[in-house]
């Protein structure tokens, strides 16, 4: 018997299932969870999160959010996510190119470069996840 796992967002479920393993985005680095961990709730970065079962590995992009851990259950309230198999990667090597040039086109406005900052990292993230393999549609 594994861990549950459900990623949601403002709009859906974007994941839920089973798993013997999950790694998430922490703010401070990776954090691992396994079955039975303790009761936690921290807030993640956008990152890549990597769910193990069986011989399976699944992937998805989250754009941060919270994390709540209890012993049986785990639930990621994200921003965005978006499992590998439903990322559109024409429209993230866009959203790339757009803040590329928008960080190199950087004049005084130096807001317009964070958020820029932050679009490239979320478009370099999407493009990652949607290179790994494996695949799973939500089971709810
Ligand atoms: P874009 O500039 O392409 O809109 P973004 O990083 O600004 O990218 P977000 O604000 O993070 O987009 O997300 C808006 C919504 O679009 C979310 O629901 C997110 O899941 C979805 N989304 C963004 N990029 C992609 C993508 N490449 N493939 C699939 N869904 C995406």
């Amino acid at each position: 018997m594994g861990i549950r796992i459900d990623i949601v967002t403002a709009e859906r479920l974007v994941f839920s299932g089973d798993a013997d393993l999950v790694v998430v985005p922490g703010v401070d680095g990776e954090m691992a969870i396994l079955p039975h961990h303790a009761s936690l709730m921290t807030m993640i970065q956008p990152g890549e999160v990597r769910i193990k079962m069986g011989t399976e590995e699944y992937y998805l992009a989250v754009s941060g959010g919270f994390l709540e851990v209890k012993p049986e259950r785990i639930t990621i309230l994200a921003d965005a996510a978006e499992r590998a198999d439903e990322i559109d990667i024409a429209r993230a090597e866009a959203a790339k190119r757009r803040a590329e040039e928008r960080l190199t086109s950087r004049t005084a406005a130096e807001v317009s470069g964070i958020s820029a900052e932050a679009a490239l990292r979320r478009a370099l993230i999407r493009l990652r996840v949607a290179q790994k393999k494996r695949q799973r549609k939500t089971i709810v």
